[in-house]
């Protein structure tokens, strides 16, 4: 099997990688490291069924021989990130993310969308399930991923049902792990570093939305076993336990143990979803799928991670 994984420099793409080499694929990793790094597949470098394609996917790309399956991860995804680039976030998301569908279609490759929770926006029913339609503000400051992955979802079932390419689309929830850059600007990265280095855990708002947490490893999972069923609507992948953001910052200052942070509020940024959770009745019924990994080690390991790369 050969499989092509743009973003595949990125956190969750240079886990993907790990896990399809793992799996006895050839992987071809396409990223133009806006925000992905080659530390993050350096320990890969070296493996010969791995390759590294320094591209920009939202410019026509062409591979050489066989593909089987074409998994789009490539895109900004911290607000953070996508504020400083609006425009490369649109173009990955509807220019690039036509260009991997083209090369699928092309090879007669399965193709897999990372998509997200942010479609639903600042949801209006909760838990979030996949026939909920969102509520996104097209021209807000997150209205640049959320459009543009609005519109890699549109695309990707027009290339589905009118080429029949075979196709698959996941709604990633927060996710969390090893390397997730320091510097993200996401609330866990932040809220780590902030404790590391004794400075305050910077908490927007009251704190009182929530979010949930889900750790890489089980989200590389349910990835692999959409990709092995046959279903082409979008499927939810998160890990449902919620918490508010001070719950969070609590928790982190518990964990590294000695930190003097105290916590300080400071406004919350437009269109801040006030809760999310998902509903994973799909998963668990589709893929036999549930997330297995506590926050409690997750955050462990993640919290670890960060002190080797401090
Ligand atoms: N957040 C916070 N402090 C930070 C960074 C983020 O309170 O230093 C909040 C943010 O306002 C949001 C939540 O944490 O409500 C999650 O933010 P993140 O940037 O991780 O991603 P999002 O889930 O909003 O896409």
């Amino acid at each position: 099997m050969r499989t092509v994984i743009t973003g595949g420099a990125g956190f969750i793409g240079s886990h993907l990688c790990e896990r399809f080499l793992a799996e006895g694929h050839e992987v071809i990793c396409v990223d133009n490291l806006l925000t992905g790094t080659r530390r993050n597949i350096n320990h890969l470098a070296d493996n010969a069924h791995f390759r590294f394609l320094e591209h920009n996917i939202s410019e026509p790309v062409e591979i050489d021989g066989p593909v089987d399956n074409v998994l789009h991860f490539a895109s900004p995804a911290s607000p953070v990130d996508y504020l400083a680039h609006p425009i490369p976030t649109l173009k990955v998301g509807s220019l690039g993310t036509h260009n991997a569908l083209g090369l699928a279609k092309a090879k007669n490759a399965q193709f897999l969308l990372a998509s997200t929770s942010e479609i639903y926006g600042d949801p209006e029913i909760h838990p979030q399930r996949e026939d909920y339609w969102g509520n996104v503000n097209p021209i807000g400051p997150r209205g640049c991923y959320d459009e543009a992955k609005r519109f890699a979802e549109a695309i990707t079932m027009a290339y589905h049902r009118f080429h029949g390419v075979r196709t698959r689309i996941v709604r990633i929830f927060n996710t969390y792990g090893p390397r997730m850059r320091l510097n993200d600007g996401r609330v866990l990265p932040n809220f780590i570093n902030q404790a590391l280095r004794g400075e305050p855990i910077t908490i927007y708002g009251k704190g009182d939305q929530t979010r949930s947490f889900c750790y890489v490893s089980d989200l590389v999972e349910g990835i692999y076993r959409l990709l092995n069923v046959d279903h082409s609507l979008p499927v939810n992948l998160g890990n449902p336990t919620e918490i508010t953001v001070h719950q969070l910052a609590l928790e982190i200052i518990a964990l590294v143990e000695g930190t003097k942070s105290k916590i300080v509020y400071h406004d919350l940024p437009e269109d801040d979803p006030k809760r999310r959770r998902p509903d994973i009745t799909k998963a668990q019924t589709l893929l036999g799928w549930n997330p297995t990994v506590d926050r409690s080690v997750g955050f462990r390991r993640t919290l670890e991670y960060f002190r080797s790369v401090l």
